[in-house]
């Protein structure tokens, strides 16, 4: 056992003694009385006292603790009660608390439900009665059909007896947020409550419902807690290191992964989910005093979800908080900020699957110290649906937190409890709505045309769907089909799909997450909500970069199709009569066309700079040439990759180049690592080799260049410039790290004795000396302001954009350099995601906002008479024409005259302009999904802008191209940049490198 019992184990004193009823409370009527004829265990009683810091946070469920003679409470593993100060188990110690539970009481049994990316195990935990335990097959058949009612033929007389036989299951997940810690002991001590206490209202539960618990959902970054709270508590009155990775990849944002399911613990608590038919998600976090159950939260909700969901909300939030006030707790809550518009968080899940999706947000301290709180106004105001609001400073305590968090969940069971019945009808309601949405509702399908340049990004997005329990179908013959128009008012059309076109059909169970996916949002400008809580756009089709056609005329469902059951038959396919010698793979934005290298090491690949057509088929620029290659094994990585390729007959004739595989260094600072999480997931996932250094590494690497040949600076996430340099603050005590006997579980991804070094200037001095040596330095957002702050990408700023409002919106995106290798396998436009409207100036000149306004404040022409095509006059003199100012779009430099580059230092040669590769649309199109406001200051600017430094590129982005895993489309603008690393000048910008530059040339690139 690795905790150390902070107190003598707890003798279990079994005594009968009488309800104590709390100062506050009102025992008239009581529903939750306990059965004072059996016993309580008093010392484990005492201690939950000692801990609670006020009894009014506490309430009649939980301040005491029935005693059994059989089964252990959580003190046994614990060494102490649940939520006792000092001491965080880590995941395994309360798997074992549950393993002893399930072996004490035939009450509760214990499951495995997968593992984390670091082969951690996660569990769930059924509670019921044995017969309702012994039951749960023949249960979860019955609930099965509830869920697919096309298995009953949608008939109500059917449901009836399935719903009058079953008993609905509640799901609570626990700890996704690793710094939000008091979930695990207070999930330990409820599960204990529910298998021993013989209080009448827990016995109802447990004979009415299953009560199914995951206690730790993010258990890599629990550990990882547990490990920095040791090191806490070993280190009094020192800082400690805050929790730099969560889990493997992401921190916060893992509740964030509901809709792009890239995560294993969103699979796994999905499939646990949906395995049992359970009815309701919730799940546990703690940042809010002093328990906001969010269940009715805020406006906007999701335009997907079934209008019942909405009431379930209603009626269990509302529900919730007035018997949380019946109990004299302060500071309970449903109503507030959070909107409920995106399906990202992993209890919207159930939201999404003909469930009830809920989240409390209790009180934390971010650990297991009792310390004294101070809040802000806005937290302990009272406002009309918080009319006992949390106390302004109080002292707090993880017990307190588990009081509440117990006291609300075993509250809320007992409703559900009382209404199995009308619970699992709705579910039955909601689920039958689903298969019926072609007719209710609509669409009836989308289809996503057969089209090979587009099968490697249609198999990605398919694939998510596959991973969120969607059926996908093929047609068996050609279709055609009305298609609705594209706007209202407009004439519909009919479009004719080939056999093999992939139909997502919306009569099946889980339609509404396939439309929520696969449709467009539309968030108002004016919406009352003037804070989205998350990102307002996430169009799948869009971000994947995908056609899919929205049709709602029904006559689709009766096509002959097919279930596609295994998409890697899809592709992997090696055609044409060439020669065994020679294969070539056409370009068109596969996204597994950069892992292909690495995977390939035996053979010789060419990456073709122009377009060719061979043997009857076109083959793009960027098309790869293979020789060198062992045809078998040549499939079996071309299956595995989803790409397929041809049999040339003969060597292309136009020019290529050797595409070796680039050394890649992921460089992360010790600020923050969930957002270059993202990319770093993205890179493993497609089998993209690198290695991990930090700044720290690129401070004391000289000789950056002759490691790597591409450095990905991924974003921090929000940081600044200073703070990359900086670090963190340096007056108090270093924050390693690293392994130690105390944090086994730090320093596997990567270690430092001391968090608080940043790059400092001699990281910047090693990372420009890489750039000019050839390197290419990938920046994007924070990283990119940073790289434009330190003189990395002359001639780039960020452009002001003034009050333009984008939350999270995917925006269109037109390729300005279509010969440039970044824009291979791409069409003439790109939908991006943005997550606040970034864009980029490109000058001429190095100087502020790129020299763009600084020169000349007049973009037409000055104050005087006429028009604006006029020129003034001065009176009383001939008129004396001005240089006609020359004209350039928003994202192209501005052209300087003669006299402006005469000697004039700041004027950057013409081969060390930087190149746009990639701009924003203009404001009538731009907008393809979320919320767009006020575009007028970034449409039309530059997003993508490759700048030279040297003889190496420094890669911009002001989108954020790997995010999330829902940017499948505009992964290519990274991959391919490091495929041609080092072939991204453009010829006619890059005169040979040294030579006097040709200063009278406009870029006008
Ligand atoms: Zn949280």
């Amino acid at each position: 056992m690795r905790l150390t019992p902070l107190l003598p184990a707890l003798a279990v004193t079994i005594l009968s003694v009488a309800l104590y009823p709390a100062s506050a409370q009102i025992a008239l009527n009581d529903g939750f009385a306990r059965d004072s004829r059996q016993p309580i265990d008093q010392t484990y009683t005492d201690h939950i006292r000692k801990y609670t810091t006020d009894p009014q946070f506490s309430s009649r469920l939980v301040d005491y603790l029935p005693a059994s003679a059989t089964v252990p409470t959580p003190a046994k593993v614990l060494g102490d009660v649940a939520g006792a100060p000092d001491m965080l188990p880590y995941a395994e110690d309360v798997y074992k608390y549950f393993r002893q539970l399930e072996s004490a009481s035939p009450r509760v049994k214990v499951f495995s439900i997968g593992h984390s990316e670091e082969n951690r195990e996660m569990i769930a935990v059924a509670i019921a009665d044995p017969a309702l335990l012994q039951g749960a097959k023949e249960n979860g058949e019955r609930l099965a059909k509830l869920a697919d009612p096309r298995t009953i033929g949608l008939d109500d007389s059917k449901a009836q007896p399935l719903i009058d036989q079953s008993y609905p299951v509640y799901y609570i997940t626990g700890t996704i947020h690793s710094s939000e810690t008091g979930a695990p002991t207070a999930l330990m001590e409820l599960a204990y409550r529910l298998a021993v206490d013989d209080a009448p209202y827990i016995k109802y539960i447990r004979s009415h419902m299953i009560v199914l618990i995951t206690p730790v959902v993010e258990v890599d970054g629990r550990d990882r807690m547990v490990d920095t709270y040791r090191w806490h508590k070993a280190h009094p009155g020192q800082d400690w290191p805050r929790l730099a990775y969560w889990g493997h990849y992401v921190a916060h944002d893992n509740n964030r992964d509901a809709m792009g399911m890239t995560l294993n613990l969103t699979n796994n608590v999905l499939n646990t989910y949906l395995g049992w038919h359970a009815q309701v998600l919730h799940d546990l976090h703690e940042s809010v005093p002093f328990l906001y159950d969010n269940t009715v939260g805020d406006g906007p909700y999701n335009a997907w979800i079934d209008p019942t969901l909405a009431d379930e909300w209603a009626e269990l939030g509302w529900n919730n908080v007035a018997q949380m006030q019946s109990f004299g707790m302060p500071g309970v809550f449903t109503h507030g900020n959070f909107d409920t518009w995106s399906p990202g968080y992993l209890m919207f899940l159930a939201g999404m699957h003909n469930g009830i999706s809920r989240l409390y947000e209790t009180f934390g301290n971010g650990g297991a110290d009792t310390v004294k709180r101070i809040l802000q106004p806005e937290e302990y105001s009272r406002t009309w649906f918080r009319q006992n609001p949390p106390l302004p400073t109080v002292m707090w305590s993880q017990r307190d937190n588990n009081n509440y968090e117990e006291s609300a969940l075993l509250s809320t069971l007992a409703y559900f409890s009382r209404n199995t019945h009308h619970f699992l009808e709705n579910y039955y309601m909601k689920s039958k709505r689903s298969v019926q949405k072609p007719t209710l509702d609509g669409p009836a399908a989308y289809v996503l045309p057969a089209d090979a340049a587009e099968l490697n990004r249609q198999l990605q997005l398919l694939n998510v769907l596959k991973l969120q329990h969607v059926e996908v179908q093929q047609l068996s013959a050609a279709l055609t089909s009305s298609v609705p128009p594209a706007k209202r008012g407009e004439k519909p059309t009919t479009q004719t799909f080939p056999a093999g076109s992939y139909v997502v059909r919306l009569d099946q169970p889980y339609s509404r997450v396939a439309d929520a996916l696969l449709d467009k949002q539309y968030w108002a400008p004016d919406d009352p909500q003037k804070h989205p809580y998350d990102d307002t756009g996430w169009s799948f089709t869009q971000l994947f970069n995908v056609k899919a056609v929205r049709l709602t005329d029904t006559a689709i469902l009766k096509a002959p199709m097919t279930p596609v059951v295994d998409f890697e038959q899809a592709s992997g396919k090696i055609s044409g009569s060439g020669s065994r010698s020679i294969y070539a793979i056409a370009n068109t934005g596969q996204t597994s066309l950069l892992p292909l290298i690495y995977a390939l090491k035996q053979a010789h690949v060419e990456t073709t700079e122009k377009a060719f057509d061979l043997d009857g088929k076109h083959f793009a620029a960027g098309s790869l040439v293979i020789t060198q290659a062992d045809e078998a094994t040549l499939a079996a990585i071309l299956r595995k990759l989803s790409l397929d390729a041809t049999r040339l007959s003969a060597a292309p004739s136009v020019a290529t180049h050797p595409a070796p595989a680039p050394r890649i260094a992921f460089m992360h600072t010790w600020l923050a690592t969930q957002t270059e999480g993202w990319w770093r997931l993205a890179f493993d996932r497609a089998g993209i080799p690198f290695s991990y250094i930090s700044t720290q590494t690129a401070a004391s690497e000289g000789d950056l260049r002759g490691k790597y040949d591409v450095i990905v600076f991924a974003p921090v996430g929000r940081s600044s410039s200073q703070e990359i340099i900086n670090g963190l603050p340096k007056w108090g005590n270093a924050l390693p790290w690293q392994k130690s006997e105390i944090t086994p579980n730090l320093g596997l991804l990567d270690s430092t004795p001391d968090m608080r070094e940043g790059l400092g200037y001699d990281g910047l001095a090693h990372l420009t000396t890489f750039v000019e040596m050839g390197g290419l330095l990938i920046t994007c957002e924070d990283t990119a302001q940073f790289a434009i702050d330190m003189g990395l990408a002359p001639g780039v700023s960020v452009a002001p954009h003034d009050d333009a409002r984008v939350v999270g919106s995917v925006l269109n995106g037109v390729f300005v350099a279509p010969s440039s290798p970044i824009a291979n396998g791409y069409g003439s436009n790109l939908p991006v995601i943005s997550a606040n409207g970034m864009v980029f100036n490109v000058s001429n000149t190095l100087g502020r906002q790129g020299g763009r306004m600084l020169m000349d404040p007049y973009e037409h022409r000055p104050t005087g008479r006429g028009g604006p095509d006029d020129s003034d006059i001065t009176q009383g003199r001939q008129l004396a024409e001005p240089e006609v100012l020359p004209k350039q779009q928003p994202w192209q430099p501005k052209p300087l005259n003669e006299d402006q580059m005469r000697n004039n230092l700041q004027v950057i040669p013409a081969q060390y302009r930087p190149e746009v590769i990639l701009r924003f649309s203009e404001q009538k199109t731009l907008l393809l999904s979320g919320l767009l406001d006020k575009a007028g200051s970034i449409s039309e600017r530059a997003i993508v802008v490759n700048a030279h430094l040297g003889a190496g590129n420094v890669l911009l982005f002001a989108n954020n191209p790997v995010y999330r895993g829902e940017t499948i489309g505009s992964y290519n603008l990274v991959f391919n940049a490091i495929l041609n690393y080092d072939h991204l000048r453009q010829p006619a910008a890059s005169p040979a490198l040294g030579q006097p530059a040709a200063r009278t040339a406009p870029a006008e690139r």
